[in-house]
Parts: C-alpha cells; structure tokens; sequence
C-alpha cells in the first residue's frame, strides 16, 4: 500500500523511537525522498543542505558514484559471509589501509559493528591485557568529565555521568574513574595545573585502572569543546608510567575532521588502543573498528582465555568493508587536506565575528567543526522548522548550535550554512530564556 507522506510521518511518530525521544510528546520528524551531494531532498518539497554530515560520517557527500559502484560490484559477489574461519578481499585490503593510515604502532585490526561495539572491544582488551599481565585488578577504567564513548553499558560507563545520566543505571553500570574535563582550549596558553585532577586520580587509583579512555583533542557529543595537545600528551606519559594503557576514541574525530587525519597527531601521540566509526564508510553502512598495538595484541593472547573475548555475528561485513575501502580512497583522492583547511578558514571568518552577540557565549572552530554556544538552551522543535526554512539540516543539543559538513560542500554551500547560524542566533524567541 502507498502511502501519503504525511501518513508516512504520522505513523513515524506513533511508532517509531529516534535517537533520545520521547514516545510521549515525540518531536515531529521530516521525511527524506531522496540525498544527493550534500543535499537532503524532503518529501515536502524543500532541498536542505546537511550541516551535521548525518552526524559526522557523510564525509563524501550521498549518492557518491564511487561508493555505489564499490558496492555493487561487491554485491554481485557476496554481501555477506561469517568471519569465523572465512574472510575476505575487501576486510584484508581494509586492515592494511587502516594500519598504514593510523598513528605508528597500532597494526592489530579488530572490525566491529557501530561505534559503541568498538568502545566496547577496546575495553574488553584492555582489561584481558591487565589480566593476562597477572593484574586482575586493574578492571576498571579512568576517564574525563563531559565525554561522550556511545549508548552500550561499558561505554555508557565512561560517559560524562551527569549527561549520561548514570544515577537511572546504578547498581548495573560499572562505576569507572572520572577526572575534570580539561579547561583550556585548543589554541590557549598551556598551564601544568590543567593535569591536577588526571595526576590526583593515576595517583590514588592506579592499581584499580586498566585504561585512560578518552576522545583526543575533540570532546564530541559530550559538549562539543576542543582541548589543549598537552592535555593529550601528559595523559601518554601518565599511562606509560602507571602501566596504564591510552585507549583514543577517535570515532568522530578520525578521517580528517579536526584537521589531522586523526586527532592524536595533534599531541604527535600513539595510543595503545584506537577506536574508528561514523565517516569509516562514508556514511554508507555501519562499521568500526578497534586497533591495537602488537603489544597489546600478544599479551591478550598469551592470557587464561587463549584467545580475545569478542566475535559478532556481522563482524566484517565485507558491503560495508567495500565501501570503506573507496571512502578512505576518495579521502586521498580528494584531498581532504586541502578541503578541510579550506572549510576551517570560511568556517573562522563567518562564525567568529558571532562571538559578539548577545545570545552567544562563545564560538569556536577546529578543522571542519564550528561551534557556536549559545548563552541559553534552544527550543528545539523550534529551531530546527527554522533551520529547515533557511535551507539548512543543522541540530542543536542544549545550548550548543554547530556543523561538520560534508568535506566536499562548496563555498557557496557552507556560506548558506553560515548565514543560517548568523540568523538563527539573532531570533531571541528561539531561546529558552
Ligand atoms: C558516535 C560516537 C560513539 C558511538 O558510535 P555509535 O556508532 O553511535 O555506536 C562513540 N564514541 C564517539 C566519540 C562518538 O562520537
């Protein structure tokens, strides 16, 4: 049976849960026909540009030739086999771009399902490695305040605890180790007592703390802030010297976002553990991955398990391998160098001067990420019909109004983003004052 969109949509909201609603007073949701390039192309009509890159992964724009035409030739070979026992062309050209693309060292490659599957194979390394090293234990994990690591429970377990809202989950979430988020910014002057907190926690905790999970230089959906590279650097060393290991989840910030292809590159660092997701495929199906170091990689197989602990059903998904392989192509290809650094110089010289408003608290912007913190929380409902009248798919959380576009967006395109934040932040009615 067809169905009229707005039957589409009203059946939507009657039964369909989104990302963080509420199936009470859900918020209305538009319908997509159909994305090109860095256009959502909405059953109502409008043609909106995607300012969020569908939450950091459509790095490459929709309906990129290239990505299709991986797939489908992989699709008339097989679009799926089980990876215990079998592999595949597509996985193994996949772990070796990967391991010639990330910081030195990481050469291991476990392929996983979605972001928060690859949070959590991360820590269930790093607490197999402690364990194998005949230290039990060091079972828990250290963190820092306002991160975001994904919605599964060990994960959730390094979240920020407030947003995360950690108190619903008592007696089933691990209480982990939580030091203060770091305060000074990305460009700001460096002050050692930045590490107190961090210093405090390695230093009572240490013999309880199997990893320092965090998210390099970019704290994501845990406030969008971007903190100093000393911050980064002084955790490696703390780690070396507690026989901690340093997992980097670099889910949102991998794959040239922040400027580097990864963002430990800013502190010249290595972790022992990294973490990839979102823009992995381009935005084109779901897969992550977890690396680690040879190290890391031989004393979990030495341990009383033999083997590492994880293996799903999907694991490897050679589809999704496909796409990944012509993502990190087009990713060279493109230069996304020189797309990111032009994105970063528009993205200063059109959303800086906003800083002056009096809505706005603060702006900030690092590789293709610009953020604009208002002084009050937005109504959201609100905001985004606004948004979609300017033309634009931009969704605020909280008080926080930013974008990662596409790499590939035009100046034009970005501008028509930029305005539309200028505006937005001009209407007071739009607040929750
Ligand atoms: C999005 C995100 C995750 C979770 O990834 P999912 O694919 O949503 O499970 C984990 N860590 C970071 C830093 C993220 O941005």
């Amino acid at each position: 049976m067809v169905k009229k969109y707005t039957e589409i949509l009203t059946y939507d909201q009657e039964h369909l849960w989104h990302p963080y609603t509420s199936m009470a007073t859900p918020l209305p949701s538009y319908l997509v026909e159909h994305a090109e390039g860095v256009y959502l192309h909405l059953s109502s009509g409008e043609k909106i540009i995607d300012g969020m890159s569908s939450w950091w992964s459509v790095v490459h724009g929709y309906n990129h030739p290239a990505l299709n035409d991986a797939m489908k030739v992989q699709i008339d070979k097989f679009s799926h086999v089980m990876f215990g026992g079998l592999t595949h062309q597509p996985a193994v050209d996949l772990a070796e771009k990967l391991i010639n693309l990330t910081p030195a060292g990481l050469n291991k490659v476990f392929l996983a399902d979605s972001g928060s599957v690859a949070v959590e194979v991360a820590i269930k390394m790093a607490i197999q490695y402690q364990h194998s090293k005949n230290k039990p234990a060091k079972n828990r994990l250290l963190t820092i305040k306002n991160g975001y690591h994904g919605d599964t429970f060990a994960a959730m377990s390094v979240c920020d605890p407030v947003n995360g809202m950690h108190q619903l989950f008592s007696g089933f979430i691990t209480e982990n180790y939580f030091a203060d988020a770091p305060q000074i910014g990305f460009n700001q002057t460096w002050h050692e007592s930045e590490l107190d907190s961090i210093k405090q926690q390695f230093n009572d905790n240490h013999q309880h703390i199997a990893a320092l999970i965090l998210e390099p230089i970019v704290q994501g959906a845990g406030g969008m802030r971007f903190y100093h590279p000393e911050f980064l650097k002084a955790c490696r060393e703390l780690c070396d010297q507690y026989d901690v290991l340093l997992i980097a989840d670099e889910i949102a910030t991998g794959f040239g976002r922040s400027g580097k292809l990864f963002a430990c590159e800013h502190a010249g660092i290595s972790p022992d553990i990294l973490c990839l997701g979102k823009a992995l495929t381009g935005g084109y199906l779901t897969l992550a991955a977890t690396l680690c170091t040879e190290h890391v990689a031989t004393i979990i197989s030495e341990g009383e398990a033999g083997v590492f602990m994880h293996g799903p059903t999907f694991m490897g998904n050679p589809l999704a391998c496909a796409a990944a392989n012509a993502s990190l192509d087009l990713l060279v290809n493109n230069d996304w160098q020189s797309q990111v650094s032009n994105i970063e110089a528009q993205l200063k010289t059109e959303l800086l001067p906003l800083a002056t408003n009096r809505n706005v608290e603060n702006v900030r912007v690092l590789g293709a990420i610009g953020v604009i913190e208002a002084k009050y929380s937005v109504n959201m409902a609100n905001i985004q019909k606004k948004f979609v009248e300017l033309g634009v798919w931009i969704r605020p959380f909280g008080k926080l109004i930013y974008i990662m576009p596409p790499f590939v967006i035009s100046r034009d395109e970005l501008y028509k983003l930029t305005t539309a934040m200028a505006k937005i932040i001009d209407c007071d009615d739009l607040f929750n004052k």
